[in-house]
This record gives C-alpha cells, sequence and structure tokens, in this order.
C-alpha cells in the first residue's frame, strides 16, 4: 500500500502588526500603514499600499520621512501587548483544525492535517472563519513537508487565484515544477540572503533547481541542513512539528531606553522590571535559575561620549523563580558594577543554569523554603487583572528609561481603560 504523503499546512497572518492595528481602526483597511520596532525605529510591519508605496522591510523611519508625508502613511509603534493577544485569539481558533499544533511565531503556525479527508474544505474554513472571528486575515499554504507548506503559502500570499489557499500536494508533477521554477531560493526556509548568493555562484537561483540539486555535493559544500531542506523540497518530511515550544536553557530579558539616563536609581528601576519579566518567563516554563547576569551598557554609537560596558554573573546559591529573590541578587550585582558619569542607554539580565522546578533536589541546609506561594498569587492576579496589576515595589516605576512609543495604538483587548469605545 503506497503511504499518504504527509499533509502540513502553515497558516500565517497577512502583514499581522498591520492587521492588528485595522481591527480597531477599520477606516485604515485601504490606506498606507506602517508599524514600527522597539524605539519606534524602523519599519518592522507594512501594509500592501505601503509595500507598494516603496517602503522596503526594515527602512529606519529617519530615512522615509518624506514618503511619509507625501502618502499620508499611518505610522504607529509597536504594541505588543495588543499583537501577543490577537495572536493568542488566532492560535486559539486554528487549533480546532487539528490536533497538532505547531506555534512557530506570533503569526505563524504548523498544522498537521495528514489523514483528514476534508483537507480542502478545513483549510477553507480556517481561513474564514480565522478572519470573521479576529478580523485578521491569514493565508493557509499546504505541502508534504514544512519547506513546501512555507511554500505553498507563499503562492497563497501572492496569486490571487489562490484565493488565500494553496496546496502544492493537489499538483501534477509538472505543475510543481512550473510552480517551483518561478520562486527565488531565497524564499526557501532558512535560506537567508547569504546563502542565497553562495547557491547563485553554483548555478543555483530557483526553488526547482535547488531541489534537483545534488545532495552529496551540496551536503559537502553546505553541509546537513542543506540536505535537509532539498530533502524537504523533495517532499521527503524531515523536520517534524515541535508541539511542545522546549523550555528555554536561557532567558534574557533587556531592551535598550528610550533615552540614555545617568542616575542609578533610573538603571535599578529598569533592570528589576526586567528582571521580574524574566522570572516570570521562568515560572511560566516551570523552571528555575542557577545564574544570573546582569549587565549595563552606555551608548556605543555616541563615540563622543565615554563608553562603559560592563557585566557581573552571580551563582545562586539556591536555584530560584521567585522575583523578590531574583531582584535582590541582581540590584546588588548592578550596585557593584555601576559607575556615575556616564549615560546608560541599555541594561538586561540573562538568566541561565536552568532546570525543572519540580525535579530540583532542595538543599538540606536551607531552613527557610522557598517562597513560591506568593509568586503563584501575584502571576494568578495579573493574569485576571491585567499585566502590571500587582508588581513589586521597585518594577518600572519611573518612568525615564521607557521605551520610545510615541504613536502607540490602545491596549484595546486587554486594559479595561483602553477597551473600544462606541459613540
Ligand atoms: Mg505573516
Amino acid at each position: 500500500m503506497q503511504e499518504q504523503p504527509r499533509s502540513i499546512g502553515l497558516i500565517d497572518c497577512n502583514n499581522f502588526y498591520v492587521s492588528c492595528e485595522r481591527v480597531f481602526r477599520p477606516d485604515l483597511l485601504t490606506r498606507p500603514v506602517i508599524i514600527l520596532s522597539n524605539n519606534d525605529g524602523c519599519a518592522v510591519s507594512r501594509s500592501n499600499e505601503a509595500k507598494a508605496i516603496g517602503v522596503k522591510m526594515g527602512v529606519p523611519v529617519f530615512k522615509i520621512r518624506d514618503l511619509v508625508k507625501d502618502h499620508g502613511i499611518e505610522v504607529f509603534s509597536s504594541n505588543y501587548v495588543l499583537y501577543a493577544d490577537m495572536s493568542n485569539r488566532v492560535m486559539s481558533i486554528l487549533s480546532e483544525y487539528s490536533p497538532i499544533q505547531e506555534i512557530y511565531s506570533i503569526d505563524e503556525s504548523f498544522l498537521d492535517l495528514t489523514g483528514f479527508s476534508d483537507i480542502r474544505e478545513r483549510a477553507r474554513a480556517m481561513y474564514e472563519r480565522v478572519v470573521r472571528d479576529t478580523g485578521i486575515p491569514v493565508c493557509v499554504g499546504i505541502g508534504p513537508s514544512k519547506t513546501l507548506a512555507k511554500l505553498s503559502n507563499f503562492v497563497a500570499k501572492r496569486h490571487p487565484k489562490s484565493n488565500g489557499v494553496f496546496n502544492i500536494n493537489l499538483l501534477s508533477p509538472g505543475q510543481v515544477n512550473s510552480v517551483l521554477t518561478n520562486i527565488p531560493t531565497e524564499e526557501v526556509w532558512g535560506v537567508g540572503r547569504k546563502l542565497t548568493a553562495s547557491l547563485s555562484e553554483f548555478g543555483i537561483d530557483t526553488v526547482l533547481q535547488l531541489r534537483d540539486a545534488d545532495i552529496a555535493s551540496m551536503r559537502k559544500k553546505f553541509g546537513v541542513v542543506m540536505e535537509k531542506t532539498i530533502r524537504e523540497l523533495r517532499g521527503e518530511a524531515c523536520i517534524e512539528l515541535e508541539e511542545m515550544a522546549s523550555a528555554k536553557k536561557q532567558i534574557i530579558n533587556s531592551r535598550s531606553f528610550g533615552k540614555s539616563v545617568g542616575t542609578i536609581e533610573d538603571v535599578q528601576d529598569a533592570l528589576a522590571h526586567f528582571v521580574s519579566n524574566a522570572a516570570k518567563k521562568l515560572r511560566d516554563q516551570h523552571s528555575i535559575a542557577g545564574m544570573m547576569q546582569v549587565f549595563i551598557q552606555t551608548d556605543r554609537f555616541r563615540t563622543e561620549r565615554p563608553q562603559y560596558c560592563p557585566s557581573v554573573t552571580i551563582p545562586l546559591v539556591m536555584p530560584t523563580a521567585n522575583s523578590m529573590t531574583l531582584q535582590k541578587w541582581a540590584l546588588a550585582g548592578l550596585e557593584s558594577i555601576f559607575r556615575p558619569g556616564y549615560l546608560y542607554k541599555k541594561a538586561g539580565v540573562i538568566l541561565s543554569e536552568i532546570c525543572d522546578a519540580s525535579t530540583y533536589q532542595g538543599d538540606l541546609f536551607a531552613s527557610v523554603p522557598e517562597d513560591t506561594e506568593i509568586m503563584k498569587v501575584l502571576d494568578k492576579m495579573n493574569a485576571r487583572y491585567g499585566k502590571g496589576t500587582i508588581k513589586l515595589s521597585q518594577d518600572g516605576s519611573r518612568q525615564s528609561w521607557k521605551m520610545r512609543q510615541e504613536k502607540k495604538s490602545p491596549e484595546y483587548t486587554t486594559n479595561w481603560d483602553e477597551i473600544p469605545v462606541c459613540v
């Protein structure tokens, strides 16, 4: 009996951040819109209208001032709280269409559709349902491997005839060839700009050429990952779906400040906030950390200013996920490296030596058990009433270091004070 080909779906939200803003600003549906990165630096999400005008991905906003003005481009700061919440809604709807889901990024999800007899209808149904229930438009690509599912999605996005859904499994071999010969190698999953250039030196410019390249010599030249890519392009599923995000071995929380700060109080405040975020992530994955690194940095682009970028590593006697303990040590670490007279632009914390909280062997000689209950209460309250409802006293209460977000939209879906109002 011939084995049925795998049917892996890749569902990708269209211009995700822009689409999130448009849900609550329908007046922007046909207007050019861009979303800026942290601190309002570069364009990281663009509406089709903005792409058509020539706004390139990642362009610094100061370079397109004229374009923004001349075309009346609507500009937003990133509103990650909104995007994360909208993402959760999309992902939870998609989870109803297959028991095997890998949430690949904030706006992309793989679904294993192998074995379903109604793949065509299922794909169409999720395409329609997500936009109906959330307002976020998506495209669905289906293929026998993750790499081909991604390429199918690329086709679904660009070809109006596909109507947002494309399944490469339904094509004849000749049709597959003509699709793949029209896609440049840089669109292949895992093939970046650098690799595209090296492949081109080998005379490989299209996906078809890459698929039909000699595996042995390609592995020799580019390594085993390239072999997997080629096999995936041939329809062999080599990369499995990862249903559970594997627990991170290192958690970093750091950010550039909106403006440089010079006092230890401001840096303390920012650092305490980053430690809270990192500790929450640690608890979310049921882990504890045994090592913490704290670092601060001056602005390396301001070369006329004195530079100072120290860090300190703090081994924790008792591994923990307790925000209070971690903050205490982080602030002590900060005190040991902080020097006045510099303007600091960035700070951060790195938690490592991470292990599973449930299997950790406690310290025989520790008299006071770590108070994890209070952290549970804190997380629960914040989940229920909104992030930051309860926090440690020294956690982001000063505003001086906050990110620059001059054009941020309201947190429509997560903050009672900012829910949309009908008038
Ligand atoms: Mg997307």
